[in-house]
């Protein structure tokens, strides 16, 4: 392929996707990351069906993903005292294979550090287009340009922001946060889950690492919380204001929360766009198509855009406006 100067904002699961398919292609993208370092918040994301399956092991990753694969067994539903409502099946849950989403954003940044050059700490704080290039001012307050850049930034894409700031609408909120954080497996379970409901209220906890800690996770109806973002104090006095009553082990789970090393915290959204390219940039994963955590299909969805859009980018030689369209057309349906 022609000798593109690619750039790529967000090192979560699809920004170092494409960076795989690039190099592959020949290509040495730059990828900027806000955070400090690699994220390892969250549970897990799974894969389902040959599609995903093929790819990963036309990556060569399967393997190495299926050896720290979840292995989780059905999940609970509970009553306030712990007794069983209702099972649901491991493989309803947790697709063909599923992985910790820290570690599977490990494998993928391993597997192309050496090809690809990493900014942690880093973002794009501007862009301006001509027919030639793509100027970007970064937050370091450094300025390059690049032949095209890819928007991996995930849900609150900032790519987007400033690239499709004719689509104000484009995340769909679905009226419900999502946070999730690691914790000791304080219930000692044993490859499994267990959830407790109350109306607008969902705690539960799931075994992570061969039971030798804990996720929890808590969803709760966004009812009047003002959208925007906060910082992890406000997030955790959230947390503790709207689950303060709940029965069940809830307060043991979020008595853990402040010595938890993470804490992913989100509402539960979906992206849709009319369009995922404009000019020089294009979207890719949560940032231009996220079907929502629920789903279970965004990481799927992440890894099958990387490579088709690298591939449209090599079948056309480079020609940005005709692979945009053609990993469109590939991948909207
Ligand atoms: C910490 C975390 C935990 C998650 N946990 C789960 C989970 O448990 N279950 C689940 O189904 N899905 C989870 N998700 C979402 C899931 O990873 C995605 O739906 C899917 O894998 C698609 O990945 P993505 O790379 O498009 O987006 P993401 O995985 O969201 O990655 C986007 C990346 O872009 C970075 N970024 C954001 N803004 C900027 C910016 N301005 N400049 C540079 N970089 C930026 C983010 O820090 C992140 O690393 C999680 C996402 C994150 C970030």
């Amino acid at each position: 392929m022609k000798n593109l100067n690619v750039l790529i904002s967000g090192a979560g699961i699809a920004g170092p996707a494409l960076a795989f398919w690039l190099a592959r292609h020949g290509l040495r993208a730059t990828v900027v990351e806000q955070a400090p370092a690699l994220r390892d918040g969250g549970y897990a994301v799974d894969f389902r069906g040959h599609v995903h399956l093929g790819l990963l092991q036309r990556m060569g990753l399967l393997d190495e993903i299926r050896r720290r694969q979840t292995n989780m067994g059905a999940m609970s539903y509970v009553h306030a005292d712990g007794r069983v409502r209702s099972s649901l099946p491991a493989d309803f849950m947790s697709g063909d294979v599923e992985i910790l989403r820290g570690d599977l954003g490990r494998i993928l940044h391993e597997a192309t550090r050496d090809d690809t050059d990493y900014r942690f700490g880093e973002s794009i704080t501007g862009l301006t287009q001509d027919e030639d290039s793509v100027e970007v001012r970064f937050s370091s307050g450094e300025t390059r340009r690049f032949d095209l850049v890819i928007g991996a930034d995930g849900l609150h894409s900032n790519v987007r922001a400033m690239a499709f700031d004719d689509q104000p609408g484009a995340v769909c909120d679905f009226g419900y946060h999502i946070a999730i954080f690691t914790i000791p497996n304080l219930l000692g379970l044993d490859r499994t889950g267990v959830f407790y409901n109350e109306p607008g209220l969902s705690a539960g906890v799931y075994a992570a690492r061969d039971n030798s800690e804990a996720k929890a996770s808590f969803t709760f109806a966004t009812g009047d919380l003002p959208p925007g973002r906060r910082c992890r104090a406000e997030q955790e006095a959230i947390l503790r204001d709207r689950f303060g009553g709940m029965k069940w082990e809830t307060q043991r789970l979020l008595d853990a929360l402040p010595s938890a090393p993470d804490l992913y915290f989100d509402s539960v959204s979906q992206v849709r766009l009319s369009r995922w390219s404009s000019g020089r940039v294009s979207l890719l994963g949560d940032a231009g198509y996220c079907p929502s955590p629920w789903s279970g299909a965004g990481t799927g969805l992440a890894i099958v855009g990387a490579y088709v859009l690298a591939g449209e980018l090599a079948r056309a030689d480079g020609d940005h406006a005709v692979a945009f369209a053609a990993y469109e057309a590939k991948m909207r349906s």
